[in-house]
């Protein structure tokens, strides 16, 4: 390999590393909020209401500090609950993505049909 190329392939290799540390320093973490988790978790659930849709079926929301930081979410259809998992590192957008994903879960048993039709299949009462 001649200098140059390998004085490049470096230099590369300097720039990639110089934008990962720069990007994650810039993710916004769990840690970073100025209001408590279980309230913007809350207002997350709210956006989710005005601008995905709405059921007239009742859903409780519960927060958990996640001990294992492998559990982001789980919708547990026989109580109508949505459980969400944080720790402080966690990025915000995967918090927010978990609210979304779960809620989905809600509306999509909120309908009767799919309610049935997934108990024919499945008799579990726990969705990831
Ligand atoms: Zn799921």
């Amino acid at each position: 390999m001649d200098s140059a190329l390998f004085i490049g392939s470096i230099g590369l290799i300097v720039i990639g590393l110089i934008l990962y540390i720069i990007e994650s320093a810039n993710v916004i973490k769990v840690s970073d909020l100025q209001i408590p988790t279980d309230r913007f978790v809350s207002l997350v659930f709210k956006w989710c209401e005005a601008n995905i849709g709405n059921s007239p079926k009742h859903y409780k929301i519960k927060v958990f500090q996640s001990v294992d930081k492998k559990m982001a979410g789980q919708y547990i259809c026989e109580r109508n609950q949505i459980d969400i998992y944080f720790f402080e590192e966690l990025p915000l957008i995967e918090l927010v993505d978990s609210c979304i994903h779960e809620y989905t879960h809600h509306l999509q048993f909120s309908d009767t049909d799919t309610e049935s039709e997934y108990y024919k299949w499945d008799k579990g009462f726990v969705i990831g």
